[in-house]
């Protein structure tokens, strides 16, 4: 009756440090992690404690970062906190005429770039339960100094404004809710009118007879009504 575009859908998810998108992510990708792809970016920062290359991010110099923007290597870049953060365009295409799902993790100047380049894409935001609740992911986390967490405080204050330009918001306050939300979110993107290619019918008149008049379906005797 439907036939739905086959193509993947590239879902933005945006959220102040500390609120916890990629643990929400790790997760989703443990429960459908066949359809679902997340972009590795690039990166100026050093590596933290623990962070892998080519699995957390690329580990760029300032140099070479700045060499691939004029390569045209990026889908989109931007300078936060003093360095640079881009996705790398290659792979997104491919993947999503795959079908598969492409999740990029970004924060909110990169979402605005991709909202102007794929106005379908899926924006989402993570929100922490609250600002107090945050601080203590960031400090727990114990990765960024006292002066490094009341930058990242100052610049949630920021972030938090931009949620409206965004499709969704899901809070993160328990974690198993915030991941049933957004795989909510994906399944019900999915039913889009928009993604319809084309409605077709496929059953013709005399075959509804047919079937009615068939003594094997006809369990209540409606077929010998017509
Ligand atoms: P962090 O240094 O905590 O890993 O990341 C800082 C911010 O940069 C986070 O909000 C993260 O989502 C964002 N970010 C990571 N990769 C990219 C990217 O490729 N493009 C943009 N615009 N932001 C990114």
């Amino acid at each position: 009756m439907i036939k739905s575009k086959k193509s993947g859908q590239l879902i933005v998810i945006s959220a102040p440090s500390g609120a916890g998108k990629d643990t929400v992510v790790k997760e989703l990708m443990k429960r459908d992690g066949n359809n679902l792809w997340v972009s590795v970016s690039a990166t100026s920062r050093a590596p933290r404690e623990g962070e892998k290359e080519g699995v957390d991010y690329y580990y760029l110099s300032k140099e070479e970062f700045e060499k691939r923007i004029e390569e045209g290597f990026f889908l989109e870049y931007t300078n936060y906190a003093g360095n640079y953060y881009g996705t790398p365009k290659k792979y997104i295409k491919e993947k999503l005429d795959k079908g598969i799902d492409v999740i990029l993790i970004i924060e909110i100047e990169g979402a605005s770039n991709i909202k102007k380049l794929v106005p379908e894409a899926i924006f989402i935001f993570i929100m922490p339960p609250s600002l107090k609740e945050l601080v203590r992911r960031l400090k727990a986390r114990g990765t960024e100094t006292n002066e490094k967490i009341i930058k990242r405080f100052h610049a949630t204050y920021k972030e938090v404004n931009e949620v409206t330009k965004y499709n969704y918001v899901v809070v993160n306050d328990k974690l198993d809710e915030a991941v049933d939300k957004v795989e909510s979110i994906l399944k019900a993107e999915k039913c889009r009118v928009d993604r319809i290619e084309e409605v077709y019918l496929d059953t013709k008149e005399e075959e509804i007879h047919e079937i009615l008049m068939n003594d094997d379906f006809d369990n209540d005797g409606l077929g010998e009504k017509i």
